[in-house]
């Protein structure tokens, strides 16, 4: 993203809009100006404020006449009164910075739409997380915060040693140049995105160990690390298999998502079973 600083008159309302703090008002040219290593072209700021387009030569001169009384003259908050954003043509490696922190856009460069998969929400349909079995997701960054994908590669390292697979169609998954290894294409490690999701899938006992390695990688990097965990619950709806673990490691647990079977198969018929269409 950059702003014009010939149609910029230094109001101030697009850096309250910005979730990375990247806009400030530069003291020496006196306009607004873009951090581009901060900025992780979301958009925000383009789409979220108005675009007036007042003369900013007129703008300026009330606002200094304006001054000069002692009296503030702003547009309103949610205003650029005079349409200074200019979005930049993103090209590679730049364009993914947009993929995973503008949600509105599809994700050309990962061939993946979201941060994420649809994880366990479409757990009935795609039977990713079986009995016996946890799905990790691993979230880097905050609005705010942002993660660079350097950092994400560090954890992603960690995970491939310990022998986890990675989910294949996961943007991230889809960005690394040896998955095997956890290696992402050494082009996008600069590039810094508002938040990321790696997903991975480990059987049951293994849950309080993929739980310390991220504890342990999450000090080595520069971001905040969420941790979301999804598993099967029993016929009555109940886990007393991953939550025990989970209490013992000190989380107090909440249910986020509960899939409710809304996502049923339709096309399988009444004589086969459930199970049998989920494995196929
Ligand atoms: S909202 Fe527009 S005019 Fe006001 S500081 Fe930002 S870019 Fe400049
Ligand atoms: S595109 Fe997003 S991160 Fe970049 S300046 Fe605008 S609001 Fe801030």
């Amino acid at each position: 993203m950059r702003i014009d600083p010939n149609k910029c008159v230094a109001c101030g309302n697009c850096t309250y809009v910005c979730p990375m703090g990247a806009i400030y008002i530069d003291p020496v040219i006196e306009r607004a100006t873009v951090n581009r290593d901060e900025c992780v072209e979301c958009y925000s700021c383009y789409n979220g404020l108005s675009q007036e387009h007042l003369n900013p030569t007129m703008v300026r001169t009330v606002r200094k006449i304006f001054k000069m009384m002692r009296v503030r003259f702003d547009p309103e908050p949610d205003v650029c009164p005079t349409a200074a954003f200019e979005p930049e043509e993103l090209v590679w490696p730049r364009v993914v910075r947009r993929a995973f922190s503008d949600p509105r856009v599809p994700h050309e460069s990962t061939g993946v739409e979201g941060r994420g998969t649809e994880e366990v929400k479409t757990n009935d349909i795609s039977g990713r997380v079986q009995v016996g079995e946890v799905g990790f997701t691993i979230e880097f960054g905050r609005p705010g915060v942002g993660v660079w994908f350097r950092d994400i590669q560090k954890m992603c390292w960690a995970l491939a040693e310990a022998g986890v697979s990675f989910e294949k169609k996961n943007p991230v998954t889809s960005l690394m140049s040896d998955v095997a290894t956890g290696t992402i294409r050494e082009d996008i490690l600069n590039e810094k995105l508002m938040s990321a999701i790696v997903e991975i899938k480990v059987p049951v006992e293994r849950t309080e160990e993929i739980v310390r390695l991220v504890w342990r990688v999450e000090k080595e990097v520069d971001t905040v690390v969420a941790i979301g965990v999804g598993t099967r619950c029993d016929e009555n709806g109940e886990d007393h298999v991953v939550a025990p673990i989970l209490e013992k490691l000190g989380y107090k647990l909440e249910r986020a998502k509960t899939n409710i079977g809304l996502g049923r198969i339709t096309n399988r018929s009444v004589e086969q079973p459930y199970a049998e269409v989920v494995r196929k």
